[in-house]
């Protein structure tokens, strides 16, 4: 008896991507949208000097404009090297704070 392979069958699972929440935001990294308690914010701030920087507002609690994006490093690498931060945060010339988190982590993880 000849046994016929079967093709894989492709069922494209549409299970129901069912995102309920509305708190969904775009991660200025990779561009994806996630829940917005996956995603960290930074926010735009002005620090002692007169500098427009962004910080990164671990609590999301933080007044002013904000930014998100994934906690890995590819998101934050990617924003940095795109000037993703400046773009989403309009006047903000100091990224530092947020470069040094992203060393932090890249560090964590070496
Ligand atoms: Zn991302």
């Amino acid at each position: 008896m000849a046994k016929k392979a079967l093709a894989a069958q492709e069922s494209s699972g549409h299970a129901g991507l069912d995102i309920s929440t509305s708190a969904v935001r775009t991660c200025i990294g990779c561009r994806k949208a996630d829940a917005r308690d996956q995603l960290i914010r930074l926010v735009r701030s002005t620090n002692n000097s007169g500098t427009t920087v962004a910080l990164v507002d671990v609590h999301a609690r933080m007044p002013g404009r904000g930014a998100w994006l994934h906690p890995g490093l590819e998101c934050w690498r990617l924003a940095i090297k795109r000037r993703a931060i400046g773009r989403a945060l309009p006047g903000v010339t100091d990224v530092r704070d947020v470069e040094l988190l992203a060393e932090q982590d890249l560090r964590k993880q070496a």
